[in-house]
């Protein structure tokens, strides 16, 4: 057994519907601009390839877990997001085999430091400050899921009123696609999720907002941002 100088950290997990085992967390992958409406607001084309970035794994904030309005910012967005979850992996994954990687999805937010990243796009600068920062990756439980994807409404409101609606089935690159395209450029495994993406209609929290996402069929997600 290896002797560490200090306990090591605990792993990041998830929970699961009716599981009592969680669902431990690897990495956090993101795609950026796959709905084409979103994409046109923030200003790109509908033929850029896709491209992802990454949150640590330890960005997750469970059900019920607190999300404190984070540091450095005065323009924190949402961005309600399909999330898949990974039980198996590798590298170079066929489209037509890559469903098979799924263990289930989740509703999630990937919380976006709007004015870092505005300034890190300004700069040529990478985007972890903006992205990647404590508590960024609210999620829900993961519901398991076989077969086909998720293609329904996808949705946040705050304070009741909603900000996102769109389709799942809106995406630029689907749920297979996304994995055989991760798969290329990292070497996939179990206890990896991929943030697949968020619709148009993106927008400022701040303390106090109740934000509640939902993804038809798997699940629903609420928080509120704490001070
Ligand atoms: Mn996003």
């Amino acid at each position: 057994m290896t002797a560490y100088v200090f306990a090591p950290p605990i792993t990041p997990a998830v929970p699961v519907e009716g599981e009592t085992a969680v669902f431990p967390v690897r990495r956090i992958l993101c795609v950026g601009r796959n709905y084409a409406a979103h994409r046109r607001e923030m200003g790109g084309d509908d033929r850029d390839p896709p491209f992802f970035f990454a949150k640590p794994a330890d960005a997750v904030v469970s059900p019920g877990g607190a999300v404190p309005y984070p540091p450095r910012t005065a323009n924190l967005h949402h961005e309600i997001e399909l999330v898949v979850a990974l039980n198996a992996g590798g590298k170079d994954i066929p489209v037509e085999a890559a469903l098979a990687c799924v263990y289930g999805y989740a509703v999630g937010v990937d919380l976006t430091r709007r004015d870092l990243q505005n300034a890190a796009k300004d700069k040529g600068q990478p985007w972890d400050a903006s992205k990647g920062f404590d508590a960024s990756a609210p999620i829900s439980a993961i519901r398991q899921w076989t077969g086909e994807a998720p293609q329904g409404r996808i949705a946040i409101s705050v304070n009741g009123q909603v900000r996102q609606d769109a389709v799942v089935a809106d995406m630029i690159w689907n749920v297979a696609e996304i994995i055989s395209e991760a798969s290329k450029l990292w070497t996939l495994a179990p206890g990896d999720l991929i943030f697949t993406g968020t619709p148009e209609g993106v927008g400022p929290l701040v303390p106090g907002d109740v934000v509640a996402g939902e993804v038809e069929g798997v699940g629903q997600l609420q928080f509120t941002v704490t001070p």
